[in-house]
């Protein structure tokens, strides 16, 4: 027997053959099927020449997981994780670990999508109607949504609201100039399109302004707590609307916002179990009263009832997403935080209203101990304050911060002689000890339990009686029930069973992109020296992270093409609105401020028009053809018409439709040659990685979704990251960030999120990504991904019609299935078929975008021959039903495409339908192998938005009038 050498013998070890589902063995029989030599010849086939890339990536090459995970550690190692008193809105916090391992670890929780189709997702649309619920107990409001993407933009969604819902006419906004510094950055970013002028002053002084809206920080940046009670009604008392930012473990003390008269309550869920991350991910909330429900941003989940009428969760009011709205939408939020959410919404349900008063009082004791020893020694700071004190040290400003790096801590710098201390759960007796040793000196001579036990006995602190809530928080059963961990480990074992996640099976979604996400790409997120970092914390600490952005950066500007990349944006939307925002700033720049006309074709994803709409820009759509392509007459002229004020374009590649267009270079040119810019939305770059590029296509722009195409998990609804590529014109107009400006660029260009790299701690997952895959394994994935799609979409194409095709009958790394022949014959719905799907074990594909009443289906390159034929058949067998009903064996409305999905309820009652139990739940030997059981029928839309209610069942409900 022949030897292999060793890099045969290595092999085993190369991370591109566990990432790509389809083994060698079986592609050949798949490119058979599409009648392709090879995998060359079928990208041949598929790509038009024009933008086919004739060399291969620069960069490494693949490594393996072991190496790849000890480079990143070493860098890892370079972070010094410091104790953090910076606060600011991000606070060290305890992740249970019983959350940690089995929720923020867990690819039952991280890999599951957008809970859609909801007969599939009561487990997480429970966790995010518990945390719904939590936000509503804790600022007193009538509803809140499912999560915003961070406070600040939380914060610029507050303030369109404020001016949509109000009908002075100001155009004014105020900001107290407490409120915390990133949050006034990125709303002045927002604000400056809208046409609002932001005025940043002393409360006091709001009474000097007409303003159609107010934003608050409760307690303010620098810990003090106002009364707030006093501005609302100054503001009501001219017709403005008031936003409040609030700490939620301060909420768990401290009056409600809405008990006194807010309309809109936000911040973020962060200090609830979830790491701080260098910036995040974490959840944002957004509370807002009764009369703003249709007009609050982002996903509320609210409680309806199934077929059966028995209660059953899903998304309400659907009808304000961009989807349907389009640049009528209330805001661009796509994906959001969800996993964070729900990792947030289990810290609650763990402690209990209870063990979370606990904590608060401890972390407030500790503060009070803390501003009563410095002010015995002379150090005076706040009069008020829940866990944060402002300490006026003088002159000594620089040596006592010096004294605090020393001793590991770090401080926050306030103007010249103050200097912030922000108290957190974490901290103990031993760090205020430590602290008053910073501050006073190693001899400071503060009896630490003397000021305790005078605090017991009844001496005043920084949160006086009036200032305290007295009304109930958490009162429902699910924050009274889980305290033990075993109680809590079942909990949420129980939700993540009713959930379909990518550890069921393949989630087909067209334009999602639900890959792999690699246990290794993932094990970074939670190191240390990754998770416990503040995103303000002193350069020289986080040279690790710096170290990986930058090869990050590097990665992605050889993948695209560009000429410079911003981690800022954190998700597709967020980097569509940043991408928008570079090019207006540009354009200005060379005097062509004027410009405003945004080109969209109408196959455009939802979040593209309503990413203009925030520009200010004047949307004009343009048509495509029966094959899906961009109408190019229909553009240039168009373009022409409009040469004067074009902004840009915004084009999807591949199509939203799934092609290659043969005519997208000449698009860029005729865009280019009437002055404008080209976005190209990258959600489909997993069609383009290594074997094409954007910037080589000719356009200016584009965003990423890292959660799509490099391997960051979508969480149910998020995390995301969007960052953007640019052309070197457009550079200089990327975001920055006011507290912590991005190298390179100017200080003064605004931010478009809370922290300078969005959220920061998911970006070692696509660095992860690109390393292990390296330039052959990137591309191997592209090519893949197009195979597995095309096998599909030939073997589909006996049984169904595919709408569009490019090039030698090709599709690229997706196809839609046309459900309206059928539909017309038969009356069974495109959602029929998604629902049924579950019968056969899958998630169904993305209904209805761009075509209504299609389905897209986008395979992956992470899916094996196996599981495609699986899905295949699944599909075959569907057909061959909705034949039955078609030729009346089965009735119109008692059929196992109308009665989809079918549940344990449904087999356990008396049975008397038309078709067997077997034919209904165990239609394959695949589900009767294994079986997914969705846990209630058919879910009532139209009923839930009806009865509007998104709190959870049993408690007060919310009802509509
Ligand atoms: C997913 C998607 C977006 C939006 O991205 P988010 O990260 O959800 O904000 C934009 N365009 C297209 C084509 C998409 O598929």
């Amino acid at each position: 027997m022949e030897k292999r050498t060793l890099s045969e013998l290595e092999q085993t070890h190369d991370f591109t053959r566990r990432h790509i589902g389809i083994q060698p063995e079986d592609q050949q029989a798949m490119l058979d099927e599409l009648g392709a030599s090879s995998l060359e010849a079928l990208i041949e086939d598929t790509v038009p020449a024009s933008i086919r890339l004739d060399d291969a990536l620069q960069m490494a090459d693949s490594v393996t997981e072991v190496n790849a995970l000890a480079e990143l550690k070493e860098k890892a190692a370079k972070n010094v994780v410091n104790k953090s008193y910076i606060g600011m809105g991000y606070h060290n916090t305890l992740v249970p670990n019983v959350i940690l391992r089995n929720v923020m670890e867990n690819p039952g929780w991280y890999t599951a999508y957008t809970p859609y189709q909801p007969e599939i997702a009561q487990g997480r649309l429970e966790s995010l109607l518990n945390f719904q619920q939590v936000v509503m107990d804790l600022t007193g409001m009538d509803l809140a949504n499912a999560s915003l993407l961070d406070e600040a933009t939380a914060a610029a969604e507050a303030m369109t609201l404020c001016k949509r819902s109000n009908r002075k006419k100001s155009n004014s906004f105020f900001i107290a100039d407490d409120v915390h510094p990133q949050t006034i950055d990125v709303i002045k970013t927002r604000a400056e399109y809208f046409g609002f002028e932001i005025i940043v002053a002393p409360v006091a002084e709001l009474d000097q302004h007409d303003v159609f809206g107010v934003q608050l920080q409760y307690p303010g940046t620098f810990g003090d707590i106002s009364d707030i009670k006093a501005i609302i009604d100054q503001a009501k008392a001219q017709k403005a609307m008031v936003s409040v930012a609030a700490d939620p473990l301060a909420l768990v003390l401290m009056k409600s916002p809405g008990s006194l008269g807010a309309d809109v309550v936000l911040g973020s869920a962060q200090r609830f179990g979830v790491p701080m991350g260098f910036g995040g991910p974490h959840a944002a909330f957004f509370a807002s009263s009764d009369k703003l429900k249709r007009s609050v941003p982002g996903r509320i989940i609210g409680v309806s009832k199934d077929v059966r009428g028995n209660q059953a969760l899903r998304m309400a009011m659907q009808t304000r997403e961009q989807h349907i709205r389009r640049d009528k939408a209330t805001s661009n939020i796509c994906t959001a935080q969800a996993l964070l959410a729900n990792m947030s919404s289990f810290y609650a349900v763990y402690h209990g209203p209870e063990g979370l008063k606990t904590i608060a009082e401890r972390v407030h004791r500790l503060t009070a101990i803390l501003a009563q020893g410095l002010a015995s020694k002379g150090l005076s700071s706040n009069d008020t304050y829940f866990d944060t004190i402002t300490v006026n040290v003088g002159a000594d400003q620089e040596t006592i911060y010096q004294r605090a790096l020393d001793a590991g801590c770090n401080l926050r710098k306030v103007g010249d002689n103050r200097l912030g201390v922000a108290l957190d759960e974490t901290t103990q007796a031993a760090d205020v000890e430590q602290l008053f040793a910073v501050f006073l000196g190693d001899d400071h001579g503060v009896d630490l339990q003397a000021l305790d036990a005078a605090i017991t006995a009844g001496a005043a602190t920084g949160l006086s009686a009036d200032v305290r809530r007295d009304d109930a928080i958490l009162s429902h059963p699910v924050f009274n029930s889980y305290h033990s961990e075993t109680d809590m480990l079942r909990y949420m074992k129980k939700l993540e069973n009713k959930d379909y996640s990518l550890a069921h099976g393949m989630i087909p979604l067209g334009s999602c992109t639900m890959k792999l996400n690699a246990t290794a790409e993932m094990i970074p997120v939670t190191w240390p020296e990754f998770a416990n970092m503040h995103p303000f914390a002193p350069a020289d600490q986080v040279a690790g992270y710096h170290q990986m952005l930058e090869e990050l950066e590097e990665q992605l500007v050889e993948i695209t093409g560009y000429d410079k990349v911003s981690l800022q944006p954190n998700s597709g939307a967020s980097g569509e609105y940043a991408g928008l925002l570079a090019i207006r700033k540009y354009q200005e720049s060379i005097g062509e401020g004027h410009r405003d006309v945004c080109l969209i074709p109408s196959s455009a994803h939802g979040t593209n028009p309503a990413s203009a709409a925030m520009m200010d820009m004047k949307i004009i759509v343009t048509k495509c053809d029966e094959q899906g392509n961009v109408d190019l007459a229909d553009l240039a002229e168009k373009a022409e018409q409009h040469a004067e004020n074009l902004s840009c374009l915004m084009i999807t590649y591949p199509s939203t439709h799934g092609v290659y267009e043969e005519d997208i270079v000449e698009i860029c040119e005729v865009i280019h040659k009437f002055g404008g810019q080209v976005y190209m939305d990258g959600a489909n770059m997993n069609a383009q990685v290594g074997i094409s590029k954007p910037g080589l296509i000719g356009s200016d722009v584009s965003h990423l979704n890292l959660h799509k195409t490099f391997a960051i998990p979508h969480g149910g609804g998020g995390p995301g990251m969007g960052p953007i590529g640019v052309k070197s014109h457009l550079a200089p107009f990327l975001a920055s960030h006011k507290v912590s400006p991005v190298d390179g660029l100017n200080p003064e260009n605004g931010a478009v999120a809370a922290a300078p790299f969005g959220s920061a701690s998911i970006l070692p997952i696509t660095w992860m990504y690109n390393r292990m895959l390296g330039k052959s394994g990137l591309k191997a994935s592209t090519q893949n991904a197009i195979l597995g799609a095309n096998y599909l979409t030939e073997k589909l194409s006996a049984h169904y019609p595919i709408l569009y095709r490019g090039r030698n009958n090709k599709v690229a790394h997706e196809c839609i299935v046309d459900i309206r022949p059928l539909k017309e014959a038969s009356g069974v719905t495109e959602e029929d078929i998604a629902k049924r799907l579950m019968d056969y074990g899958f998630h169904a594909p993305t209904m209805s975008f761009p075509v209504a009443g299609t389905l897209m289906i986008e395979p992956t390159e992470s899916e094996s021959k196996g599981e495609l034929d699986r899905f295949i058949e699944a599909m075959v067998k569907i057909r061959a039903e909705v034949e039955r009903v078609q030729n009346g064996e089965w009735p119109a409305d008692n059929n196992p495409l109308f009665n989809a999905p079918h549940t344990l309820a449904d087999i356990t009652n008396a049975w008397d339908r038309p078709y067997s139990v077997e034919e209904a739940v165990f239609p394959t030997a695949a589900t009767r192998d294994s079986k997914f059981w969705p846990t209630v029928n058919r879910v009532d839309n139209v009923y839930g938005d009806r009865n509007f209610i998104c709190s959870c069942p049993g408690i007060e409900a919310y009802q509509e009038d």
